[in-house]
């Protein structure tokens, strides 16, 4: 029987998790976790992020603090104020929104970054500790996607794990998670220029869709019973939908769910996690910095 992986109705569960921590931090006298989000110039998409973060602290009790700056602002201005939110003994992470104005360095402004505030877990360092298995924040989606399989309870152990795509923020840190030790999954990671893809994602048990091309996995190319994880999102013009546009995944949804044991819809799948999963990271920074 296929199970529908509900990714909307477990980010609620984490979040009204997240919410008790925070009212037992409270109710000891703590001060409530803070999350800073800084967002420069008016990109549309990177708003309308920002404004989830701040609308999901504010769910969970966390005090949240948005920092902006226009488009023209100079790189060094920038890196001065992540010095300051290093600083701030009553922030206990932050993030930077991203993509960044041209002018300005993505890879200096993620570096500036204290890794112990780095909530988003793109700090090097963060990325290498995940890498030797060590504590540290991971990156959202990967973090979310990990979380849905063990809410699932889904045998990983010793399972064929095929990954499409290898970015920084997906698909490259979920096959370092998948391969370790407490996952145990052995994993492929295939991109554009993988031969006999389709071939490749048939062998799998756990098939993680992350290129980003709207219904690309189709039914021959996902074996009967795997778990399918379908990580894209695509926005594709729709006449059915206020907002004049509506999600697409990288999966074939209605031929692909009659073959697995188990998948993720778009929306109200992998997407809510990795709005939870930056909550999840920000309480565990603030129970480093706030003594109870
Ligand atoms: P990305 O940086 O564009 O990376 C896409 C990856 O897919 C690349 O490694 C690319 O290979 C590979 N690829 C592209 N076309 C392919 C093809 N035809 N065959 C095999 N591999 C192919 O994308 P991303 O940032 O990882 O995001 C991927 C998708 O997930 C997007 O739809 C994005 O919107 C979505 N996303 C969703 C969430 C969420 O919360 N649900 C979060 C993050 C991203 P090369 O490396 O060879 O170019």
């Amino acid at each position: 029987m296929m199970q529908i992986i509900d990714g909307k109705a477990t980010a609620k569960e984490i979040k009204e998790e997240i919410k008790a921590s925070v009212d037992e931090m409270i109710k000891r006298g703590a001060r409530a976790p803070h999350l800073a989000a800084v967002l420069v110039g008016h990109d549309g998409g990177s708003e309308t992020y920002v404004a989830y973060k701040i609308k999901d602290c504010e769910e969970v009790g966390f005090k949240s603090t948005l920092v902006r700056f226009g488009e023209d602002v100079k790189e060094a201005d920038l890196i001065q104020k992540i010095g300051e939110l290093n600083n701030d003994p009553e922030l206990d992470g932050f993030i930077v929104q991203l993509p960044l104005p041209g002018h300005i360095s993505e890879q200096n402004i993620i570096e500036a970054l204290d890794p112990s505030k780095d909530v988003d877990g793109f700090h090097p360092v963060n990325v290498g500790k995940m890498v030797i298995g060590l504590p540290s924040f991971i990156s959202a989606t990967p973090f979310g996607i990990i979380e849905l399989l063990k809410r699932y309870n889904i045998e990983t152990s010793g399972r064929s794990c095929v990954i499409v795509g290898r970015s920084n923020i997906v698909g490259r840190p979920l096959s370092i998670l998948m391969s370790q030790k407490a996952i145990n999954a052995t994993v492929t990671v295939a991109h554009s220029r993988t031969r006999n893809l389709a071939e490749i994602c048939a062998g799998a048990d756990i098939l993680v869709a992350a290129l980003g091309s709207p219904e690309f996995i189709s039914e021959d190319m996902v074996r009967e019973g795997a778990v399918v994880i379908d990580v894209g999102t695509t926005r594709v013009p729709s006449s059915e939908t206020k907002s004049g546009f509506r999600l697409k995944g990288d999966v074939k949804f209605d031929e692909v769910a009659q073959k697995c044991s188990y998948i993720t819809p778009v929306p109200g799948g992998v997407g809510p996690m990795t709005r939870v999963a930056l909550l999840s990271n920000t309480l565990m920074a603030a129970r480093k910095n706030i003594r109870l």
